[in-house]
């Protein structure tokens, strides 16, 4: 029965979401889209395009064109990493963890901007109509 009636805390649903967590500042449960490292999945697909592409680069290349898989890895490392770390900030206050680990004061002036931001955008809004 209180299963039927239970409501999501969360605000957004994430597909697939990889760590489920709440912000510290604004205590709302939060979800992560993306990894920090590379999944298995990431590992096969790195292999299978490295392959690819040695196989085109071998007539130019010859056997050095296997070198390709490591251009390709760090490509995905970079991508993934990019990712996660604008997935970090929370949408509802902009309190970024990582930053406070960092400086705590940057990471409240992020904060103080962000809630700055948001104040100009509901004023600007509210002027419009
Ligand atoms: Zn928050």
């Amino acid at each position: 029965m209180s299963k039927l009636f239970k409501i999501d805390d969360r605000l957004f649903r994430t597909k697939k979401a990889t760590l489920d967590f709440y912000c510290a500042l604004c205590g709302v449960q939060r979800s992560m889209a993306y990894r920090a490292r590379l999944s298995k999945k990431n590992c096969l697909q790195i292999l299978i395009i490295s392959f690819v592409v040695s196989c085109f680069l071998f007539p130019l290349m010859s056997y050095r064109s296997g070198f390709s898989v490591f251009f390709i890895w760090a490509i995905f490392e970079t991508v993934t990493r990019t990712m996660f770390k604008k997935n970090i900030p929370c949408p509802h206050c902009g309190f970024d963890a990582t930053l406070y680990k960092k400086d705590v004061r940057e990471a409240k002036k992020a904060v103080e901007i962000f809630w700055q931001l948001k104040k100009e955008q509901n004023t600007s809004e509210n002027l419009e109509s």
